[in-house]
C-alpha cells in the first residue's frame, strides 16, 4: 500500500486521539467516585440496619410502659372498688378481708411504678437513640447522594472530552484514503494501537527496537511506502526528509 508521506503523518495524530479515547474509558472505569459510592452505600444499609435496632428497642419497651400503665390502672381500680365497698356496709369480716387486700394491691402497685420509672427511663435513651439513628441515617444518605452527583459531574465532564476527541477523530479519518483507514481500523483492533513514529531505531508503538534487516528494509522502502512494525503490527510513520 502507498500514501503520501503527509497523509501517513495523520495516521498519528489519530492514534493519539484513539490513545485520549481509551484514557477516558479508563477513567470511566476507574473513578475514584466509583469506590466511594461502594462504601457510602454500604455506610448506608449499616446505619440503616441499626436504626431497625434502635427502633424495634423502642418499641419493646414502649409496649412494656403502655402494659405497665395498664397494670397499675387495674390496681387502682380495685382499690377504688374495695374501698368503695367497705364504705357501703360491709360485714367486719368483709372490712378485714378488703383491708388484707388493699395492702397487697398496695404493695403491688408500689412494685409496678417503680418498674414503671425504670422502663420511662430506658425508654426515653431508646427514644433519644432512636433520633439519632435517624439523623445518621440522614447524614449517610446525604454523604451518598454528595458523592454520586460528584460521580454524575464527572461522567458528564469525560462524556463532553470523548465527544469532541471522537468528532477530532471522525475528521481525521475522513481525510484518508479508505483503503489506509481500514488498514489501521485492522490493526488497532488485532493488536490495540493502529499506528506509531518510528523513533531512531525504535518502533513508537510497541517501543521495541528494530533489528538491522527490518531497520534495512526501511530504508531501502519509498517515502510513500505504507510500512508496518515486524514487532507489533502497528503502522510505521517515518520523518519525511529521509
Ligand atoms: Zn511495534
Amino acid at each position: 500500500m502507498k500514501a503520501d508521506p503527509a497523509v501517513q503523518r495523520r495516521l498519528l495524530d489519530l492514534a493519539e486521539a484513539d490513545a485520549d479515547l481509551n484514557r477516558v474509558n479508563h477513567r470511566r472505569r476507574t473513578l475514584p467516585e466509583l469506590e466511594e459510592i461502594g462504601q457510602a452505600e454500604r455506610e448506608v444499609q449499616a446505619r440503616r440496619d441499626e436504626l431497625v435496632v434502635a427502633q424495634t428497642a423502642f418499641g419493646d419497651l414502649d409496649r412494656e410502659n403502655k402494659r405497665l400503665e395498664n397494670e397499675i390502672e387495674q390496681v387502682r381500680a380495685r382499690e377504688r372498688r374495695d374501698r368503695e365497698m367497705m364504705t357501703s356496709g360491709a360485714s367486719a369480716k368483709q372490712v378485714e378481708d378488703l383491708e388484707h387486700e388493699l395492702q397487697t394491691l398496695a404493695r403491688r402497685q408500689g412494685i409496678l411504678e417503680e418498674e414503671l420509672l425504670e422502663v420511662m427511663e430506658q425508654r426515653e435513651a431508646s427514644e433519644t437513640n432512636v433520633t439519632k439513628s435517624q439523623e445518621a441515617v440522614t447524614a449517610a444518605e446525604e454523604r451518598l447522594a454528595e458523592v454520586r452527583s460528584r460521580r454524575d459531574a464527572a461522567l458528564a465532564e469525560l462524556e463532553t472530552a470523548e465527544s469532541r476527541r471522537r468528532a477530532e477523530r471522525d475528521l481525521i479519518v475522513k481525510s484518508l484514503p479508505e483503503g489506509l483507514a481500514a488498514l489501521y481500523e485492522r490493526v488497532r483492533q488485532q493488536r490495540g494501537i493502529g499506528a506509531g513514529p518510528l523513533q531512531g531505531s525504535r518502533c513508537g508503538a510497541c517501543r521495541i527496537e528494530l533489528d538491522r534487516t527490518a531497520l534495512a528494509e526501511l530504508r531501502d522502502a519509498a517515502a510513500d511506502d505504507v510500512v508496518r512494525c515486524e514487532e507489533c503490527g502497528a503502522i510505521l510513520v517515518r520523518e519525511t526528509g529521509r
